[in-house]
């Protein structure tokens, strides 16, 4: 589809040049084709193209040309044969569980996932009679006793938010491929960037490009990566039915995204593994978590995984909830928000905002603590950052 084969190109090349075919206006920037439907030059041509026969767009909940490019462009980058794009992170977890399994199939999905993943998976997934078996993302036999002869996924994130633990994804693709599963990595927090998944093993990869492949906070979206049968066939034809399709605007909006992905990654991990490193040093944090620190348990597995180790983490201080939200509430410039991937840092309390909906013992084996506090570190000047949080601190 392309007008060059970008495929021999190094990664910033095609995050800038992938996907993007010239229309006769020879425009140099990708443009917006902000357009519901497309016109057939006769009833035969409309006939042809409804029928398959012929390739070609008829409606952009089925195809737009900016949403293709930005598909192929990603598609590119975590080096799949196909890549289908949608309205938000959630629905191409939707798409994902729902173009794939039946009633009947089961899930074996790591504990350590974005909070409303759970509640997908739970409440609304396991309503169509599709269950779901949460285990301890880095324990591998856990993953190997949970699966059962219905089980026909595998979930996960890597690294977890907020505690940012790993599991090695190339050990448990294998896991799965001997038990005939599919493996789905969620690549959120790395982006093809810092970690490509399927190069590991993994079948699916997941992104809500709200997050660092917008990189600046302005639009919700996402995206399915994998072979043309199982995402080209079967992710793509819930989404074209169900209709949680990409717009055109948003789409060009992820296109710019990228084009920087590899600069704001590499700039989100050193000034993260500053920050963590200082925090380390500071007599009021007790704990720091973040895989690019040799005190992190995995951080053998963090550097033979990723290229860096990502914008996000968390720490914990002497005291509790008291300690916690004086430190929040005395920064400022962070932005006090849940969002992450943002040029803007972000500071939150997971005890009370993303997981406070768990009760304190869920909480506790979840290893969230009341005085826990994330930063998901942004592209501003570290030592304003290290200021901000030194202002609660003391
Ligand atoms: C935000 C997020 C999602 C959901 O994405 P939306 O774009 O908000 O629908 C899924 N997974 C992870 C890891 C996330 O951080």
């Amino acid at each position: 589809m392309t007008d060059k084969d970008n495929s021999d190109f190094g990664f910033a090349t095609r995050a800038i040049r992938a996907g993007q075919v010239r229309s006769e206006e020879n425009e140099h920037s990708e443009p917006i084709y902000t357009t519901s439907s497309y016109v057939f030059s006769s009833a035969a041509e409309a006939a042809a193209r409804f029928s398959g026969e012929r390739p070609g767009n008829i409606y952009s909940r089925f195809t737009n040309p900016t949403v293709r490019t930005f598909e192929e462009r990603l598609a590119s980058l975590e080096g799949t044969e196909c890549c289908v794009a949608t309205a938000s992170g959630m629905s191409a977890i939707t798409a994902t569980i729902i173009g794939l399994l039946k009633t009947g199939d089961h899930i074996v999905s790591s504990r350590s996932i974005f909070g409303t993943t759970t509640v997908l998976l739970t409440n609304i997934i396991g309503k169509l009679g599709i269950n779901t078996t949460f285990v301890e993302l880095s324990d591998l036999s856990a993953w190997e006793q949970a699966i059962t002869p219905q089980t026909k996924l595998l979930f996960l994130e890597t690294p977890s938010n907020p505690l940012t633990e790993l599991v090695d994804i190339a050990a448990l693709s294998e896991i799965a491929h001997r038990h005939g599963c599919l493996l789905a990595v969620d690549n959120c927090f790395c982006t093809p960037a810092l970690q490509q998944p399927v190069s590991l093993g993994a079948d699916i990869v997941i992104h809500s490009a709200t997050k660092y492949i917008d990189g600046q906070g302005r639009c919700v979206g996402g995206a399915v990566c994998g072979t043309k049968d199982v995402v080209g066939e079967g992710v793509y034809g819930f989404l074209r039915t169900a209709g949680p399709t990409m717009s055109a605007f948003n789409a060009w909006v992820f296109l710019k995204g990228l084009e920087t992905l590899q600069l704001r990654m590499q700039a989100h991990s050193a000034a993260a593994l500053e920050l963590a490193g200082w925090l380390e040093q500071q007599p009021e944090v007790k704990t720091v978590y973040y895989p690019g620190l040799e005190s992190h348990p995995q951080h053998e597995l963090a550097k033979k995984q990723q290229k860096a180790f990502g914008g996000l983490l968390s720490f914990e201080l002497n005291g509790g909830r008291k300690e916690g939200w004086a430190l929040i509430d005395a920064t400022r410039m962070l932005s006090i928000t849940a969002n992450l991937g943002d040029t803007k840092t972000t500071i939150t309390h997971p005890a009370t905002t993303t997981h406070g909906r768990l009760t304190p013992e869920q909480r506790a084996e979840a290893g969230i603590s009341d005085s826990l506090i994330r930063v998901a570190v942004g592209l501003e000047d570290i030592e304003d950052i290290k200021a901000d949080l030194l202002r609660g601190m003391r």
